[in-house]
């Protein structure tokens, strides 16, 4: 149960305020974020981890073989604590595949291994026919990940480049996310009322709360920070977007 009783009620007062919008006349608006909340990230990090550390450190190596085998729910938010909690301790060889890591993830060139969570396609297809406004905001860069991103949602079947669809994107790598996103949150509301807004991390997702507290907040339960604070109360969470579906 959370504050907006079953989830089931959740996906009805979701259908229910796009409904309200459009027949005002107005744009409902949504936002959605990418990494751990329309896309599984975990496969993308295996496969880096796997050919970096191949490159690294050669395909008989311990730390290769490791990667190789490790199961994706074992996978932790932070790679290099999954490969500590299966017996990886050299911190030197760590902090070089971390660094290997970082160069290939934040890029483009792996994020056809990411793949949509469950019935996040299906939710963002059904709220676009609607009539939703889709914002699909991140904080992924444009200079390195512009491409790969547009791909990514193109191939999934996400609707995008199309109307009612924008991609949200930081301009340049070294920008704060959450500042990124909370000042980003006026120029979406211009277009329309937000009604619906889905995040993975309470970092993000606790401030976006207090910045639009007219919309319907909802967290993702994948994968997040250790160190990230508790998630403000009242906020529903979901395994994956089946529940936000009538
Ligand atoms: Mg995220």
């Amino acid at each position: 149960m959370t504050e907006a009783g079953t989830t089931g009620d959740l996906a009805r007062q979701i259908d229910e305020r796009i409904r309200r919008g459009r027949d005002r006349g107005q744009v409902p608006q949504i936002v959605l974020d990418l990494d751990g909340t329309l896309f599984d990230n975990v496969p993308r990090t295996k496969q880096i981890l796997f050919d970096q550390a191949r490159a690294l450190f050669g395909g008989d190596a311990e730390i290769t073989r490791t990667i190789r085998d490790l199961a994706e729910e074992a996978f932790e938010y932070n790679p290099v604590d999954t490969l500590r909690k299966h017996g990886i301790d050299d911190e030197e060889t760590l902090g070089r595949l971390r660094e290997a890591w970082a160069r290939q993830f934040f890029g483009s060139d792996y994020l056809e291994h990411d793949a949509p969570l469950d019935g996040a396609v299906d939710a963002a297809r059904a709220w676009w026919d609607q009539g939703a406004e889709l914002n699909y905001m991140t904080g992924r860069h444009v200079p390195e990940m512009y491409l790969g991103t547009c791909r990514s949602l193109h191939e999934a079947g996400f609707p995008i480049g199309t109307i009612r669809t924008q991609l949200l994107m930081k301009p340049v790598f070294d920008l704060n996310d959450v500042e990124f996103k909370i000042e980003t949150v006026p120029l979406i509301r211009r277009k329309g009322p937000i009604d619906l807004v889905v995040d993975n991390d309470p970092r993000v997702l606790n401030p976006l709360v207090r910045a639009v507290p007219e919309a319907i907040a909802v967290m993702v339960r994948t994968l997040h920070p250790k160190d990230a604070p508790t998630l403000a109360g009242g906020i529903p969470t979901v395994e994956d977007f089946r529940e936000l579906m009538t």
